[in-house]
């Protein structure tokens, strides 16, 4: 790859904090135009912060013929767009902006007056409501950049990135994908225009809009950054980088300046809320390092998300989930265990659930796992029903609300010996009763279950024992 043959191009991810007023946006694009003058760039926005929520509320209002609440949300989004654009913008591109503004409100009525006379809000519609914050938001910043000199255009995902139609958390499709971004990116990256598509949106083949869940709009930037490909990918948000852990509950903890690929899905999917964990599994198949920047402190290195076991062996940063519930299964006598690990992992299938944690004992027939507690009951209800079938291999079903989960993450602890005894010595020096313990198959985590109550001390002990 020569300079001369290949042009510099990445991917910038603005989130919602990062697209916050009028001036989080004269930020971020200053910051794009930076990146201009040395290569193209495609841009990718979330939301301003807070829309996304409150068209979901109004959605949900509208359904129960809350009538007050959802058009008090309308307006309210309403106007945070329109005071936006009038302190950004001025002669053509405002009345542009203006006009793209009333569109949205236009069809924010239409959708939830629709939900109110059905008294019901499909997933489908949905997606075209609820993404509604991001078409305002690739309007404004693609105006503020044009306003500034730059040759920028706002692009709707549902042009380019194609998805299964599991709408409100819908899957790419990445070969008709990867044509229609070289179909409607690369003509306008080769005429010197940075495309500003939106985040969270995209499409069926047949153009029925749908969303790739929420905070997708980094799986967005990662799926447009390894399918143009990207050279690198720069997820601006609000915080300095991944860290080593949450720094509520370790005055210590610092940011991490590199972290693998594996590292980063590990700790994302254990609560550390930088980036999307789903996000990470396509730079990490095509080898695009991808950035976490603060937008509000640029100048700050962040954190290089690669293909590197950077850093001393060990353990290298502490996650938890602060909300999960513990369920214990045990089994009928008379079954073998793979009867009950098939009814209770089914169970959690039908509900598509993860589990956090999953430890077992085929001798004593018991399965132990540990799931978020906003999806508890729906689990818990499932399994009774399996558990009240005539010939069920289940035979009692105990759940333990209020635990916590803490997980040790690092690529570099496979061979080094001990690692999971010092942590457990850790805990138990501080008087922590472990209900649960699991160790990562690719010997890249090791999780333990602990009473909510104990979190705070079980983070705190970890970091600490390891030095992090
Ligand atoms: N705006 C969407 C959400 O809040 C997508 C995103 O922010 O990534 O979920
Ligand atoms: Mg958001």
């Amino acid at each position: 790859m020569t300079a001369t043959s290949h042009p510099r191009l990445d991917v910038f991810k603005f989130g919602g904090t990062s697209l916050g007023s009028a001036e989080r946006i004269a930020q971020a694009a200053q910051l794009v135009q930076r990146q201009a003058a040395i290569g193209q760039v495609v841009v990718v926005v979330s939301a301003m912060a807070g829309v996304t929520e409150d068209l979901i509320r109004a959605a949900a209002a509208a359904s129960r013929h809350e009538t007050e609440l959802w058009q008090r949300l309308g307006e309210r989004m309403h106007e945070k767009h329109l005071r936006t654009c009038r302190e950004l913008l001025s002669g053509e591109e405002l009345a542009l902006a203006e006009s793209a503004v009333a569109t949205a409100r236009a069809t924010f009525t239409d959708f939830c007056s629709g939900f109110s006379l059905v008294n019901e809000v499909t997933p489908r519609s949905l997606d075209s409501l609820s993404s509604l914050g991001e078409v305002l938001a690739a309007t404004i910043l693609a105006a503020t950049l044009r306003e500034a000199g730059l040759s920028a255009e706002a692009v709707d995902a549902t042009q380019v990135i194609i998805t299964d139609d599991h709408f409100g958390n819908a899957a790419p499709l990445l070969e008709p994908s990867r044509q229609r971004i070289a179909d409607g990116l690369g003509p306008r990256l080769r005429d010197g225009i940075t495309p500003v598509v939106t985040g969270f949106r995209a499409a069926t083949d047949e153009g029925l809009c749908t969303t790739l869940g929420r905070g997708g709009s980094d799986y967005s930037a990662t799926i447009l950054g390894a399918l143009l490909p990207a050279d690198e990918i720069w997820i601006w948000t609000d915080v300095d980088g991944i860290l080593t852990a949450d720094p509520r509950l370790v005055a210590s903890a610092h940011v991490l300046p590199e972290v693998s690929y594996r590292e980063a899905i590990e700790l994302s999917f254990f609560g550390a809320k930088v980036i999307h964990s789903k996000s990470i599994e396509l730079p990490m198949r095509t080898g695009i390092p991808v950035w976490i920047k603060n937008s509000f402190r640029p100048e700050q290195r962040g954190t290089r998300i690669a293909n590197t076991a950077a850093g001393r062996p060990g353990v290298r940063a502490v996650a938890h989930t602060a909300e999960a519930h513990l369920f214990t299964v045990s089994g009928a006598d008379g079954f073998p265990f793979t009867r009950l690990a098939a009814a209770v992992f089914n169970a959690l299938e039908a509900e598509r659930v993860t589990t956090l944690i999953v430890t077992q004992s085929s001798a004593e027939n018991v399965i132990c796992f540990a799931v978020a507690s906003r999806e508890a009951g729906r689990v818990q209800r499932r399994l009774e029903k399996e558990h009240s079938l005539a010939g069920s291999p289940l035979l009692a079903i105990e759940v333990t609300p209020k635990v916590g989960i803490v997980v040790a993450v690092g690529e570099a602890m496979k061979g080094t010996p001990g690692i999971a005894a010092r942590l457990f010595g850790a805990l138990g020096r501080r008087g922590i009763n472990v209900r649960a313990i699991s160790q990562g198959s690719s010997e890249l985590s090791v999780s333990a279950a602990v009473q909510a109550s104990d979190l705070p001390a079980a983070v705190g002990a970890i970091h600490e024992e390891f030095a992090l």
